[in-house]
């Protein structure tokens, strides 16, 4: 087989969540556990639901092209339990050789790679490591059924699958060609936002409020949601980062409670949102040592939605710290010698997913299932932007006036990390440049 670590580079595999990690970098000798995080524990998401239950075939010959390339022998696929005995799986039942399913409970946040790897396997990944130092490589499910189609078929990736749902008549989980605008893809499936509402890209929790006439869908795009500007889940989100400043420096009360039910600090990270709060109030308390403690912060947002009974949102306050120390190039990275304890209260202050759900006032907008379409929507145009991944944006090979069909290579990888991108659609090519290239139909 052609090296699949080439393969997955020539193809644009890149994480189908998150921040778009490049997959071929994954693939690292050492590892015994292939992971795939299916839990999605991110409310009223079932994109992932949807993969295991029509495309689980192309994930299972994806796991185990990893597992054979990286010769790792367990590979496991971890389901919240009521969804995998919805789905008709036991806990445990072998799907492949090797490869089995792994029911986690129904709280959140599971599906924070540290807190699975840890709820998975008893290890704890150290702060600013990545999961290969524990032996574990971690792809989530649209990632794995990439690579399953790129395997197979040498398919590139030119779609993501999101869940459209929220405060909608019908939620839905659909293939989408990347860089169709996501008002086009709210008008293609008849779905009007009111005034009152806004549309998120991702989840409630760690979602971000984005312009539908602006923004377009990328490789990580996992759901759209439309939802009230009046839920704590959105209100949190519009508040101004000067506000939450505020707010942090003028009424927190130094309970911990924060703190105390912060995931990360409970797997025994040197994580302590109240003193990220202190720090607020003069230059004498941000020590630079805590500060840089920031960027082991998952953006869960349990300390400001749930813990806080003050609204303040310590994770805002953060988020703007990891913001100033990304542009610096500074992380918070962990001694490979430190060992990191989780702490034997962790299983009791887990928050329960439906808690959760009513935390973020989107309880009563949850669809389970969605309707699933297996066909593509169609975009009359695609603005396909050059950086959908972490690392160097791809460079252009195109120019106005080309015609393209679907999945020629339309930008090649740049040196260092990076991949190429595809034609997600058959057409013309109307304008290029180093950051978009836009194909109408
Ligand atoms: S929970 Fe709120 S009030 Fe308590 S320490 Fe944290 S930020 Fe301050
Ligand atoms: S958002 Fe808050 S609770 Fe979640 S990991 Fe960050 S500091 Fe901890």
């Amino acid at each position: 087989m052609t090296d699949l670590k080439q393969l997955l580079k020539d193809n644009g595999v890149v994480g189908a969540g998150g921040a778009g990690f490049p997959s071929y970098c994954k693939l690292a000798e050492g590892a015994d556990t292939l992971l795939i995080n299916a839990v999605e524990c991110e409310p009223l998401l079932y994109t992932s639901y949807t993969l295991l239950q029509n495309r689980i075939r192309d994930i299972v010959i994806g796991m185990r092209a990893v597992m054979e390339y990286a010769h790792i022998e367990r590979g496991l696929i971890a389901v919240k339990d009521y969804r995998a005995a919805k789905l008709g799986y036991s806990d445990g039942q072998e799907l492949a050789k090797g490869v089995f399913i792994k029911y986690v409970p129904n709280v959140y946040p599971m599906g924070d790679e540290i807190n699975l790897i840890y709820t998975v396997t008893g290890r704890v990944v150290a702060p600013g490591q990545l999961p290969i130092t524990q032996k574990v490589i971690v792809f989530n499910t649209e990632t794995m059924h990439n690579i399953g189609l790129v395997v197979q078929y040498g398919q590139p990736v030119t779609k993501t699958y999101l869940t459209l749902g929220g405060d909608v008549p019908e939620a839905f989980c659909v293939k989408v060609p990347l860089g169709m605008k996501i008002s086009e893809v709210l008008e293609t499936l008849h779905v009007k936002v009111p005034d009152t509402h806004v549309v998120i890209d991702g989840g409630p929790s760690m979602g971000n409020i984005v312009n539908p006439n602006v923004d377009v869908v990328k490789k990580p795009t996992s759901g759209l949601l439309i939802l009230p500007k009046d839920i704590p889940a959105v209100r949190s989100k519009l508040r101004t980062a000067e506000e939450n400043f505020r707010m942090a420096a003028s009424v927190c009360c130094q309970c911990t409670r924060c703190t105390d039910l912060c995931p990360r600090h409970l797997l025994g990270y040197p994580l302590e949102p109240h003193k990220m709060i202190r720090s607020t109030l003069s230059a004498a308390q941000a020590d630079p040592e805590l500060i840089k403690t920031a960027t082991m912060c998952c953006g869960c947002g349990i300390c400001g939605l749930l813990a806080c009974c003050q609204d303040i949102s310590p994770m805002q306050v953060i988020k703007e710290y990891k913001g100033i120390l990304a542009k610096n190039r500074i992380k918070y990275v962990a001694n490979p010698a430190d060992t990191f304890e989780a702490s034997p209260e962790r299983e009791y202050r887990m928050i329960s997913a439906g808690k959760w759900k009513e935390v973020l006032g989107v309880a009563k907008y949850d669809k389970f299932p969605p309707t699933y379409i297996e066909e593509k929507l169609k975009a009359k145009e695609v603005q396909v932007p050059m950086v959908q991944h972490i690392g160097a944006p791809a460079i252009p090979i195109v120019k106005v006036g080309d015609e393209v069909k679907e999945n020629d290579m339309i930008a090649k990888a740049a040196e260092g990390l990076s991949v190429p991108n595809f034609a997600p659609i058959t057409g013309r090519v109307t304008y290029v440049d180093d950051k978009t290239i836009v194909i109408r139909a």
